[in-house]
């Protein structure tokens, strides 16, 4: 077998509304002076897209399946518990994480001074350099749902090698 067949890619893709009344985490980090996200746990958007794509990097199936929002026990639960957990499906499953890049689409607040310890979060849950993370933010020009701020998306890629 080829060096490549041992590789794999995943993206993850998440979107959720804004709401007034919860703390904003992203990327397992809390975020001051901004409206939080509606969800079943803490409505982490950046997390959750990280581990769609990593789920789906290692043919694991998405974290509807595997965190299904019908659980009570996944009620309020921080996103980095969940990607802790990832972390050891993957472990047992023999994948390792190559590479990720991630971007956040929302036209507030402004997260230039989150980043890195964004970055450094993720990459401690997952037992990773921070240097394997890349993570950007974006607004939409005032276009859509995002640029109204109806809400924010978090996209991810990954790569992922496989046999580890
Ligand atoms: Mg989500």
């Amino acid at each position: 077998m080829s060096e490549l067949s041992h590789l794999g890619i995943g993206t993850g893709l998440d979107v959720h509304a804004f709401c007034e009344d919860r703390p904003l985490v992203l990327g397992g980090v809390s975020i001051a002076d901004a409206p939080g996200l509606l969800g079943h746990s803490d409505a982490d958007v950046l997390t959750h897209a990280v581990m769609d794509a990593l789920l789906s990097a290692a043919r694991l199936g998405d974290i509807g399946e595997l965190f299904p929002d019908t659980a009570s026990e996944y009620e309020g639960i921080s996103s980095l518990v969940l990607l802790e957990q990832v972390r050891r499906e993957l472990k047992k499953a023999g994948v390792s994480v190559v590479d990720i890049d991630c971007t956040i689409a929302a036209e507030m607040p402004k997260l230039a001074p989150y980043k890195e310890e964004m970055r450094r979060t993720l990459a401690g849950a997952l037992g990773i350099s921070k240097a394997c993370i890349g993570l950007k933010a974006t607004t939409c020009e005032g276009l859509g749902f995002i640029g109204e701020k109806k809400g924010m998306a978090a996209f991810a890629s990954v790569l992922v090698r496989k046999g580890a």
